[in-house]
């Protein structure tokens, strides 16, 4: 798809978006049905890298030190609560630029006992070496999650000390090696619609296409460069939740941070326009997500089952 094609979906009338877009979702998937997933942080804070929306961030003055887990019985009981509110797959995610060796060893130790619950593994700990992504593939790593976060554009605006193209290679390592992989960005970054409709051309480039795309919205931390960032327009959100639905429409579209300063309208209007999979739980590794009983409730008044 060009550019030209993509923009002009985005941009077409909402009612005409949104039907194309659940129409190509309902032939692809159950309507229906919400994946559910929980986030674990097992390393927070002290992050050397310099996103500019995140709280671990060495530009938040503010960052808590790092802090890591190291019981790997803790991540189980953790998961185990998760499997109880009828998540189908736990996610462990660490601060940092790629993995300690000390990471890779707790993560590897918790997805052999996190897939003994039945559950499905994902982890996001940043960029990998090809044998790292052998030595998680071993262990029985399902996902692995990595976002891009914006378009090739406005990369450098939101993070210096890596590039995009770093991140597509560790995506490309993964799906070498059969790992499957969930990849997007964040909305409401100061980037314009163009950057969002390039974000998923660049995703278009991969060999295949992600298993899921995640979608975040940004929850605005003080004491980062984008505390008092403009607010992203809903309808804007919805689009490109659409645009996303209709250009890969195998993959599983997740709403992440930022859900729960959505209203239960919007969300909604999301979920018809493709988006079919959620973090539930208390915490997004620094940032708070959405009440797990609202969140029940409104799948329940939806007729969505988990
Ligand atoms: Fe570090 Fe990840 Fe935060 Fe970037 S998003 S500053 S890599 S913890």
């Amino acid at each position: 798809m060009t550019f030209a094609e993509a923009n002009d979906i985005f941009h077409m009338p909402l009612m005409e978006l949104l039907y194309r877009a659940h129409t190509v979702h309902k032939e692809n998937f159950d309507v229906n049905k919400m994946q559910l997933c929980t986030l674990l942080s097992i390393q927070t804070g002290g992050c050397p890298e310099d996103c500019a929306y995140c709280a671990q961030s060495k530009r938040n003055k503010q960052r808590a030190p790092m802090e890591r887990i190291t019981e790997v019985e803790k991540i189980v009981a953790e998961a185990q609560e998760a499997r109880e509110m009828g998540c189908t797959r736990f996610c462990l995610g660490a601060s940092g630029r790629r993995p300690s060796p000390e990471v890779m060893d707790i993560a590897c130790e918790a997805i052999a006992r996190i897939k003994q619950l039945g559950l499905k593994a994902c982890c996001c700990l940043g960029t990998l070496s090809e044998e790292e992504v052998l030595r998680l593939k071993s262990a029985g790593l399902d996902y692995y999650n990595h976002n891009i976060d914006t378009s090739p554009q406005h990369y450098k605006n939101i993070i210096t000390t890596r590039t995009i193209d770093e991140r597509m290679e560790t995506i490309r390592l993964l799906q070498k090696h059969g790992i499957k992989v969930c990849t997007g960005g964040i909305l409401g970054i100061g980037e314009s619609n163009n950057d969002r409709i390039s974000m998923l051309l660049f995703l278009k480039t991969l060999d295949s296409d992600p298993n899921l795309i995640t979608i975040n919205r940004l929850v605005k931390i003080p004491g980062t460069p984008l505390e008092n960032a403009p607010d992203i327009e809903p309808f804007d959100f919805v689009r490109f939740v659409a645009l996303a639905s209709i250009m890969m429409p195998h993959s599983y579209v997740k709403l992440c941070a930022g859900r729960e300063t959505m209203s239960e309208e919007l969300q909604a209007l999301c979920f018809f326009a493709g988006a079919n999979s959620m973090f539930i739980g208390k915490k997004l590794l620094t940032v708070d997500n959405a009440n797990f009983n609202d969140d029940m409730h409104l799948l329940q008044k939806l007729g969505i089952k988990g």
